[in-house]
């Protein structure tokens, strides 16, 4: 936005009270210029999303379930807040497709957020992708739900984000561009420990990642780098890339958020302080720039900036995803369906951590995806449902 006089941005925040949607009214609340909350959603947390309507005032809200739904409606309304408040998981695809709404933040967790993410873009919205499951799963039909809406993707997760911030303008140079991308990750919690004392990580210790704050699922999904993997698949959808042109390097500093190597042999590289609040403003004002409130990286204060290859007995996780990749269609949706359970059951404490990855491995080997040949998204939530009752069972009553 260039003017002052114009209007401001609206913007549906999917998610609002998690860690990404905090983080995206933090931004925003800088700029009350140039965006205004249209919509807010949550799950479960009413008391977040209501303090969060309180002060933002949004034209809508939704909880899926109908019952908190109607009391945070009620809430509301005895404290003179006109927010209309919706309910059922439609509500978010209608909240997401609002002709009056310009950016939609996809910021929930999990495959349950493909539809509203595929209703943002087959109506043309700038979608801002955190939500890094929505496309694992959907993939291609994603992809093309993108193409046919003429919007505009832009990825959230800082990896992609700094891939993207290093690549032309324009789409249609990237494939000459592209040698080859390196995604770095962190290596997580676990990165030292001796593999053997893996057996025993606890939800709590495998929640606490050493450079970022972040929701549960995605915290054990760094630990295990399926985080890692999901991103890769990621990256091949938003950059039209072979698997084999994704790379992965440890950088335990997370200075570094991700390389592309050029067909030149240059690498350019995005480097700050691991702050998501950079890609979240950047995907906001894109191509402009804006403040984030993240603090600047002091060069001089920096320790070594160090690499390492990711170790396939300590992450085994880490290289489903090529593997994947390389496997019939679906299998990707399979392996995030999978991955969804398994680390929902460990946080549960009914399955031991090491079970999570091989609670994955398994539905990639026995799960046959048996898509039709040009499936659409109900073929790929069937997928993800199935996959998800299989699953469920075999952590509950039939362990590795
Ligand atoms: P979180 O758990 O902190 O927040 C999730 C949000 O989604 C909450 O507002 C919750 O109410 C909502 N939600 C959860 N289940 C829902 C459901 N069934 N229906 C509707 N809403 C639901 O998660 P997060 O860390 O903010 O991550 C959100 C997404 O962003 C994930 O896909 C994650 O992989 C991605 N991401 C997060 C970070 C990060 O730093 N947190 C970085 C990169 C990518
Ligand atoms: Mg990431």
């Amino acid at each position: 936005m260039t003017h002052a006089t114009a209007q401001p941005q609206k913007i549906t925040v999917l998610g609002s009270t998690g860690s990404i949607g905090t983080n995206t009214l933090d931004v925003v609340s800088r700029h009350s210029q140039q965006f205004e909350i249209f919509a807010l959603t949550a799950h479960a947390n009413l008391i977040a999303l209501e303090q969060q309507c309180l002060q933002w005032r949004p034209r809508f809200a939704a909880m899926p379930d109908t019952a908190k739904a109607h009391e945070l409606g009620q809430r509301l309304k005895a404290q003179n807040c006109t927010t209309k408040v919706l309910s059922g998981p439609q509500a978010l695809s209608e909240l997401a497709a609002h002709p009056d709404v310009d950016i939609v933040m996809a910021a929930i967790v999990g495959a349950t957020g493909l539809p509203p993410c595929m209703a943002a873009a087959q109506s043309g919205k700038r979608l801002l992708l955190a939500n890094k499951e929505a496309l694992v799963v959907g993939g291609e039909v994603f992809m093309s739900a993108v193409r046919s809406g003429q919007g505009q993707i832009i990825p959230i997760d800082s990896e992609h984000s700094a891939i993207f911030q290093c690549l032309p303008e324009q789409p249609s140079e990237w494939a000459s561009t592209i040698d080859h991308i390196v995604l770095t990750a962190s290596g997580g919690p676990f990165r030292t420990w001796p593999i053997e004392s893996l057996a025993s990580v606890t939800p709590q210790q495998a929640c606490a990642h050493p450079n970022w704050v972040m929701g549960q699922k995605i915290s054990v999904d760094s630990s295990t780098m399926m985080n890692k993997a999901l991103e890769i698949i990621e990256a091949k959808w938003l950059f039209d890339l072979a698997p084999s042109q994704i790379k992965v390097v440890i950088h335990p500093q997370s200075i570094i958020h991700s390389m592309v190597v050029c067909t030149d042999a240059s690498v350019l590289a995005q480097m700050g302080t691991p702050d998501m609040r950079v890609p979240i403003a950047y995907g906001l004002a894109y191509p402009q720039r804006i403040a984030s409130g993240a603090s600047q990286l002091n060069l001089l204060k920096l320790q070594d900036l160090t690499f390492e290859a990711p170790n396939a007995q300590r992450f085994p996780g880490l290289f489903l995803a090529w593997q994947a990749l390389d496997s019939a269609q679906g299998t990707t949706t399979v392996l995030n369906a999978a991955n969804e359970v398994a680390v929902a059951a460990f946080l549960a404490g009914k399955i031991p951590y090491p079970h999570i990855v091989q609670l994955n491995i398994r539905a990639m080997e026995h799960i046959q995806p048996e898509l039709p040949s040009e499936p659409q998204m109900e073929d790929l939530l069937a997928l993800d449902k199935r996959t998800r009752a299989i699953v469920s069972e075999w952590a509950e009553h039939s362990p590795c």
